[in-house]
């Protein structure tokens, strides 16, 4: 009986990835994301998910794939033929704590183990405290752990969050190699290129493709990423231009370009103000330096709550929007993109007011919230400012991985055109609904 290769997820998507890899004996679920469909998401704001039927609904309008026992039976629709439990032992594995990675774990049925790096169950369990994300138990991997006959070994890559991991999964037909999401321009790339080191040779890649996903636009250079340091220069000069209030958007979940941010604003005299939500998440991780508002500036219920859960002995540093007032040369605010109106309690002063925008909320043009929060910013005189650098490899680092790991065959996936990878090995593009061999080829029904 040979190993089966499912998809569950993440096919000419950017996300979503769930990949099933099954033998007679055991099943290994990589990834349980959230559903990003293809076609218009359903589930976009304003639409508000009902919390006690969010699977059920999900399922009913194909925004979850039908993956037979893995699906709590207390979330399904009663008598759903999904609810049968599966007799072989399975457990899932999260490659890193990004929603189209790990938006559905909390869907899956409670018995089934949830393994993932020692630092994606820390940014997970800080995210539930901050209430960005669901509380998991998660187990933290410090070694291989066999499922059956099944192994799946962690391979930490480098990305934007910390844990980033892909996948080493040795089963009796040969290995899977998983990349989950990986870069090769962070820091050196020294994790990614120590994951192709570990799996070359394997059996089947699988593969993310986000960045091949778009074209440069006519006439441009070919993307070439910011190093990290060209992100903290960005911010520096834009903050040393702005003689009162600057705004900046980065993403909490990048834990450490958000302690080299806190930093850089604090070499500059100023102190980085974060929302609530996003100052607890930075606080239990054992950020230094996380500053968020005291009572006297209102925030959204959910950032007083989140402050709440994370104690009263928290040292975190609270500041006054009169103290913002009077010096606003030595405050930088992270906006709350969901409370645009607060954006009018910050002292304004007709110069350089930079919004600086590293990988923060709104993510970009093709976000609903993106228009107006632009529209907000130039009505109050801020000027954008582009200080990001995406997390995902670039075209022609994703072939050069290809060709250096040399697999028996690559299934590019998380990406909308995964046919943009031409290389020079066996490439599969899977289907859904279809069960493949190891070596790509698709099994009898
Ligand atoms: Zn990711």
């Amino acid at each position: 009986m040979s190993v089966a290769v499912e998809f569950f997820g993440g096919l000419r998507v950017i996300g979503s990835s769930k990949i099933m890899i099954s033998t007679e004996r055991a099943r290994v679920l990589l990834d349980m994301g959230l559903d990003i469909p293809g076609e218009p998401d359903l589930f976009r704001p304003p639409v508000a998910e009902r919390t006690a039927y969010r699977l059920r609904d999900r399922l009913a309008v194909g925004a979850a794939p039908p993956m037979p026992g893995l699906y709590d039976p207390d979330q399904l629709a009663p008598g759903s033929p999904l609810a049968a439990p599966d007799r072989r032992p399975t457990a899932i594995f999260l490659s890193h704590a990004h929603l189209d990675h790990d938006g559905a774990l909390a869907f899956a049925r409670p018995e089934i183990p949830l393994h993932a790096h020692p630092d994606t169950v820390a940014i997970e369990a800080a995210a539930a405290v901050a209430g960005t994300g669901a509380e998991l138990d998660l187990t933290a991997m410090t070694a291989p752990v066999a499922v059956g006959d099944l192994r799946v070994e962690a391979l930490p890559v480098d990305h934007d969050v910390p844990g980033a991991c892909g996948f080493l999964v040795h089963t009796p037909d040969g290995t899977l190699a998983y990349t989950g999401d990986l870069n090769f321009h962070r820091d050196g790339g020294l994790r990614s290129a120590e994951f192709v080191r570990a799996v070359a040779g394997t059996t089947m890649l699988v593969t993310e493709t986000t960045t091949l996903s778009f074209d440069p636009p006519p006439g441009a250079a070919p993307y070439e990423p910011r190093s990290e340091s060209a992100v903290l220069q960005v911010v520096a000069q834009a903050l040393d231009a702005a003689p009162g209030i600057a705004l900046l958007s980065a993403y909490e979940r990048d834990v450490e370009r958000a302690q080299r941010l806190i930093d850089v604003v604090r070499g500059r005299g100023r102190t980085l103000v974060w929302p609530g939500q996003q100052a607890t998440l930075l606080h239990h991780v054992g950020l230094r330096g996380v500053a968020t508002w005291d009572a006297s500036r209102p925030q959204r219920p959910v950032h007083l709550e989140a402050v709440r859960r994370l104690g009263a002995a928290a040292d975190l540093r609270r500041v006054s929007l009169a103290a913002v007032e009077a010096t606003p040369s030595a405050f930088v605010v992270q906006p709350d993109v969901d409370d645009t109106p607060a954006l009018l309690d910050l002292p304004r002063d007709g110069g350089f007011q930079p919004f600086v925008h590293s990988q923060g909320e709104p993510l970009g043009p093709f976000m609903a919230n993106w228009a107006g929060w632009i529209e907000w910013l130039a009505q109050l005189g801020f000027t954008f400012v582009a200080a990001g650098s995406s997390g995902h490899a670039t075209g022609a680092a994703l072939h050069k991985m290809v060709m250096d790991v040399h697999p028996g065959v690559v299934v590019p996936i998380h990406g909308f055109r995964p046919e943009a990878l031409v290389v020079d090995v066996p490439t599969l593009l899977p289907e859904y609904g279809v069960r493949y061999a190891l070596d790509g080829t698709p099994l009898p029904v």
